[in-house]
């Protein structure tokens, strides 16, 4: 939960626990309750307050403002977190999931500026994705967003939660290089990577895996939109970003078929901020549309 204002700054900021399994009306409460928190010690007035956005991880609908996420937030499901929080706090409310709020805040503020359209991957647990086109989150049916995670990358690769096989994430999150390390006896993500760093060559083969996984999800991500810039994000790409950088440029060398286009990767600028930065634009964004 943040204060946020102008050109993306954040004045205050406070961290609360998810508490995935609590009923609905716990979270709205301990929502609002942090809300009036940091408004109180921003030194803001309620009616000051221009409007909130909420950040959330999918699956979720940003047009009826529910979470419907039974894999990480099975207490939520079901619940309008925009007609609540509208109603506790008298303010508008903008919901959405929480990769297309960190895309919103790059491009805000950090990695995208100047760019459309753009394409965010966020390696974290799973892969997230998300994808500004002519200023604005691309939006599929039902106003849901794409899932860039589930690319598939691989005919018979190793099932995904999703019900399919050989996605993108089921290769290359650090869930995936989890599980992977895990098997080969190398830790955790973090260390498996790490030890892909100092050249242990089982690491450096699953790694491998990993960033041929990139590769072919980038290929196919840059011929269906070709984004002017592809922004790496996540908790991963913090000590990592350089392989995986270098993947995605290697897909783009590849593709013979952009007709001259540039394109550009870069890494996320914002780091956590980006999410808190891209809900706030997202609230402005929504004022200026409802005032033209
Ligand atoms: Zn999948």
């Amino acid at each position: 939960v943040a204060a946020v204002v102008g050109k993306g700054e954040i004045v205050h900021e406070l961290s609360i626990p998810t508490e995935p399994a609590r009923s609905f009306p716990a979270a709205v409460a301990r929502i609002t309750a942090a809300v009036l928190r940091v408004l109180d010690e921003s030194g803001w007035r309620a009616d000051e307050l221009g409007g909130i956005g909420v950040g959330c991880a999918g699956p979720l609908d940003p047009v009826r403002g529910t979470i419907d996420n039974p894999y990480t937030l099975p207490g939520l499901v079901g619940g309008n977190i925009v007609a609540a929080l509208r109603q506790e706090l008298g303010c508008p409310v903008v919901l959405e999931n929480d990769a297309d709020m960190a895309l919103l805040g790059e491009c805000f503020a950090g990695a995208g500026q100047g760019f459309d359209p753009v394409v965010m991957l966020t390696f974290g647990t799973g892969i997230g994705g998300a994808a500004l086109v002519d200023g604005r989150l691309l939006r599929g049916a039902s106003g849901a967003h794409p899932e860039l995670g589930h690319v598939p990358v691989e005919a018979g690769g190793p099932r995904c939660y999703c019900g399919a096989s050989g996605c993108f994430e089921s290769m290359a999150s650090g869930s995936a290089l989890g599980a992977a390390a895990r098997v080969h006896g190398r830790g955790d993500a973090r260390e498996l990577l790490l030890a892909a760093e100092e050249g242990d060559l089982l690491a450096r083969d699953v790694r491998a895996r990993a960033l041929e996984a990139t590769v072919t999800a980038t290929r196919t991500i840059l011929h269906a939109l070709l984004p002017e810039r592809i922004i790496l994000g996540g908790g991963m790409m913090d000590e990592h970003y350089e392989p995986f950088a270098g993947a995605v440029s290697d897909a783009i060398g590849r593709a013979t078929l952009l007709g001259g286009a540039r394109v550009s990767v870069a890494r996320a600028e914002l780091g956590n901020r980006a999410g808190l930065v891209g809900a706030a634009s997202a609230v402005w964004s929504r004022r200026r549309l409802r005032r033209s």
